[in-house]
C-alpha cells in the first residue's frame, strides 16, 4: 500500500504518545459509520490546542441552513476537560494543552414525509449522504487550517466525495478495521469541508473528461431500483459539461463529482467540484435525461454563485446568512443557460422552443403582480433564510425575475454589438474577473472580484459598449416592470398577450391562491397570501395571519388547510376565521380568475438585420 505524503502525515499524527515534529498544523476528523446502528454516526475530532480553550462550532449553510446543531448529542473532550454550549450552534471547551479529540454523534432526525432533500443527511442499510455542515464542527480562528478526514464504513460501501484523495485511488479501502473499511481525504481548509458532502454506499459510478478535466458521475439506487439506460443517462450529463466548458473556457475546479441519489426528490444543492442530485430511477426509466436540466443548473452554479460569488457570501460562518442581493443574477442567468446550454447539447426541453420557453416566463412574470412593485434586489435579499410572507401579500420569485433580466440584458447586448456579442461574453468576463489564473496548482477560484449589481453592471457594459445604468436602475434597484415589447423589439419581435379565465383539464379553474405555512417559532398556522387581488386577498385576508378555523373547523395544518381548499367548489362561500392583534372573519366566495397567455411574433417591418439578430438568441 503506497500512501500520499498527507496521509503519512496523518498516521503520524495519530499517536499523541510519540509526537512528533510537525510540518503543518492540520485538524483530523474522523466519522464512522456503524452498520448495527444506522441512526446516526460518531465523530472524532483531533488537533493541537495551543490555548487550553477554544470553541467549535456547526457552520450554516448560506442557503439551507438545516441547523444541525439540533442533533448534535454527547460532546466529549479528551484529555478530560469542561465542555459549555455558549449558543445554539457554538460549544466551548477546555482541556490541557496538547494534542486533544473531541467526540460527539450526530442522532438523525426522523426522516421527513415524502421524498428527502438530496443535500440532507440520511443513512440505510445500503448507504447514505454524510459529511459537510450537517457532521463537522469547525474549529474558530483554526478555519484556515487544512483538515484531514479519514471515513470508517461498512466493508460493503462505497464512497464519492468532491474532498481530495489522501490515499492513493487504488488504496481508498483498503485498510480494515473492525469489519469496516477506511478511506482518507484531505481539504485545504474548513470551507473546503463543509462545501463536500460525501456520499456513501454502493454506488454505480462513471468516469470522463472533458477540457483535460475529470468528471465523475455516481448514482446511489434504492435496492429496488428500476434499470435506466445508463449511457443516455451519462452522455447527458456529459453534454452539458462539454457545453458549459466551451462557454467559459476552463473549469474552476481539479476534478469534478455528480451525485445522484434514488429517493430523493429532484432538487440540487450546488458545491465548487460536487453537487448532489435527486434523480429517481423510475424517472430515468422513463427518460433518462429527466435530471439533466435541474444537474445543468447545479452544475452551471459552480462559475455562476461559488466563483462568480456575491459580495455578502462568507466563506463559512455559523451564524444565518445576511440577505445576498444579486440572487436575481446568481439564480436567474443559472436558469437562464441551463435553459440555452441543454439547447446547444441538442437535448429536448418541456418547453419545445425556445420562444416557448419565453412566452412561459412573460406570462407568469405578467401574472404575478409582485414584478411590478418589487425590485430585483428586493426580491433576491427574501430569497432565502426567511419565514413565508417576507412581501407581504406578494411572492416573487428571484429565479424568473432574474432570468427575464437576463434575457432582455442578452437582447440588448447583440443589438449593441450588431450579434458580435452576448450575454456569454458577460459571464466570460465576470468569471475571469472572479477567478484570476492563481500562481499555486491548488488555485481554489472566487479569489478575486466578488459580485454584486454595480459589478455586473460594469461587466454588461464593457461588453456591449452601451448604458445600462437606466436599466439597472429601473429593474434591478427598482421596481419598473419590464416593457418586454422594448427589447423584443430591437430584434423584430413584439408579445401578442391575451387574458381569459385559467382552465385546467378543459374545466375553469377555482381562485385558491391561499396556502398556509406552520411556523416553528409557535407552532402555528400562518397563512400566506400572494397576490392581494386574489379572492382571498380581496376578502382582507393577510399573509401571516394566524388560521384559526374554516367554516368555523378548526385547521391546524398545511396539509389539513390544502385538504378543504380542494373540496371548495366554485360558488362555495368560506368563512376564514383568523386571529391577528383581533380576531377577524372573512367571506370568500371561491370563483374563477384569470390568466394571461404570451406569444412572441414577428413584427411585420422587422429588418434583415433584426431577423438575424433573434435567429442568432435562437427564436
Ligand atoms: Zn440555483
Amino acid at each position: 500500500m503506497v500512501m500520499k505524503p498527507l496521509f503519512a502525515l496523518m498516521l503520524a499524527l495519530g499517536t499523541p504518545e510519540h509526537p512528533r515534529p510537525v510540518v503543518k498544523e492540520l485538524v483530523q476528523y474522523t466519522l464512522r459509520v456503524d452498520s448495527t446502528d444506522l441512526s446516526g454516526w460518531t465523530i472524532e475530532l483531533r488537533f493541537q490546542n495551543k490555548s487550553g480553550t477554544f470553541r467549535l462550532a456547526m457552520a450554516a449553510h448560506p442557503e439551507y441552513d438545516d441547523r444541525y446543531w439540533r442533533y448534535v448529542r454527547d460532546v466529549a473532550v479528551e484529555p478530560s476537560g469542561t465542555v459549555t454550549r455558549l449558543d445554539s450552534a457554538v460549544w466551548q471547551l477546555s482541556a490541557p494543552q496538547g494534542w486533544v479529540t473531541v467526540r460527539y454523534r450526530v442522532a438523525l432526525p426522523p426522516p421527513e414525509p415524502g421524498l428527502r432533500a438530496s443535500w440532507r443527511p440520511f443513512l440505510t442499510a445500503t448507504g447514505g449522504l454524510v459529511g459537510g455542515p450537517h457532521a463537522f464542527m469547525y474549529l474558530l480562528g483554526g478555519e484556515q487550517m487544512p483538515v484531514a478526514v479519514i471515513l470508517e464504513l461498512p466493508r460493503s460501501w462505497d464512497v464519492a466525495t468532491g474532498l481530495r484523495d489522501a490515499f492513493r485511488d487504488t488504496d481508498q479501502g483498503r485498510l480494515q478495521r473492525a469489519n469496516q473499511r477506511i478511506w482518507g481525504y484531505a481539504a485545504v481548509d474548513a470551507a473546503s469541508l463543509m462545501d463536500s458532502p460525501i456520499l456513501v454506499g454502493r454506488l454505480r459510478q462513471w468516469r470522463f473528461v472533458e477540457a483535460g478535466v475529470p468528471h465523475r458521475v455516481v448514482y446511489w439506487p434504492l435496492p429496488n431500483a428500476a434499470p435506466f439506460d445508463t449511457t443516455r443517462f451519462v452522455s447527458g450529463i456529459q453534454a452539458i459539461v462539454h457545453q458549459t466548458l466551451a462557454l467559459f473556457g476552463t473549469a474552476p475546479y481539479r476534478d469534478y463529482t455528480f451525485m445522484f441519489e434514488d429517493g430523493a426528490y429532484g432538487g440540487g444543492l450546488e458545491h465548487r467540484n460536487s453537487v448532489t442530485l435527486g434523480a429517481s430511477s423510475t424517472d430515468l426509466a422513463r427518460d433518462p435525461n429527466s435530471g439533466v436540466q435541474e444537474a445543468a443548473h447545479e452544475f452551471f452554479h459552480t462559475w455562476n454563485l461559488l466563483a462568480i460569488k456575491p459580495i455578502e457570501y462568507r466563506d463559512i460562518d455559523y451564524r444565518t446568512q445576511p440577505p445576498v442581493s444579486s440572487l436575481w443574477f446568481s439564480e436567474g442567468l443559472t436558469m437562464y443557460y441551463a435553459d440555452l446550454l441543454l439547447r446547444r447539447a441538442g437535448i429536448p426541453l418541456r418547453d419545445s422552443t425556445r420562444t416557448a420557453h419565453l412566452e412561459r416566463l412573460i406570462g407568469s412574470y405578467l401574472f404575478n403582480p409582485a414584478y411590478a412593485r418589487f425590485s430585483a434586489e428586493s426580491i433576491s435579499q427574501v430569497a432565502y433564510n426567511v419565514q413565508p410572507g417576507e412581501l407581504g401579500d406578494y411572492s416573487g420569485s428571484t429565479h424568473l425575475q432574474g432570468e427575464l433580466i437576463g434575457t432582455m440584458l442578452d437582447f440588448i447586448i447583440r443589438n449593441s454589438t450588431k450579434g458580435l456579442r452576448s450575454m456569454d461574453d458577460v459571464m466570460r468576463l465576470l468569471f475571469n474577473q472572479a477567478s484570476p489564473r492563481s500562481p499555486s496548482p491548488e488555485g481554489r477560484g472566487g479569489q478575486g472580484v466578488r459580485t454584486n449589481g454595480r459589478v455586473i453592471e460594469q461587466a454588461v457594459e464593457s461588453v456591449c459598449g452601451c448604458d445600462v445604468t437606466p436599466f439597472f436602475d429601473a429593474h434591478v434597484r427598482h421596481a419598473a416592470a419590464i416593457d418586454f415589447d422594448r427589447y423584443l423589439g430591437l430584434m423584430g419581435m413584439t408579445t401578442r398577450v391575451t387574458w381569459a379565465p385559467a382552465a385546467y383539464n378543459g374545466e375553469t379553474e377555482r381562485d385558491l391562491r391561499v396556502w398556509g405555512f406552520e411556523s416553528e417559532r409557535d407552532s402555528t398556522l400562518r397563512l400566506v397570501i400572494n397576490n392581494p387581488a386574489s379572492a382571498w386577498g380581496r376578502a382582507g385576508l393577510h399573509s401571516r395571519d394566524r388560521l384559526v378555523g374554516l367554516n368555523c373547523a378548526p385547521v391546524r395544518t398545511w396539509a389539513e388547510l390544502r385538504a378543504k381548499l380542494q373540496a371548495f367548489r366554485l360558488g362555495d362561500t368560506v368563512h376564514v376565521q383568523v386571529q391577528r392583534a383581533a380576531r377577524f372573519e372573512a367571506t370568500v366566495v371561491v370563483a374563477g380568475f384569470e390568466r394571461p397567455t404570451v406569444r412572441i411574433e414577428r413584427l411585420p417591418n422587422a429588418t434583415v438585420a433584426q431577423r438575424r439578430l433573434a435567429e442568432a438568441a435562437i427564436f
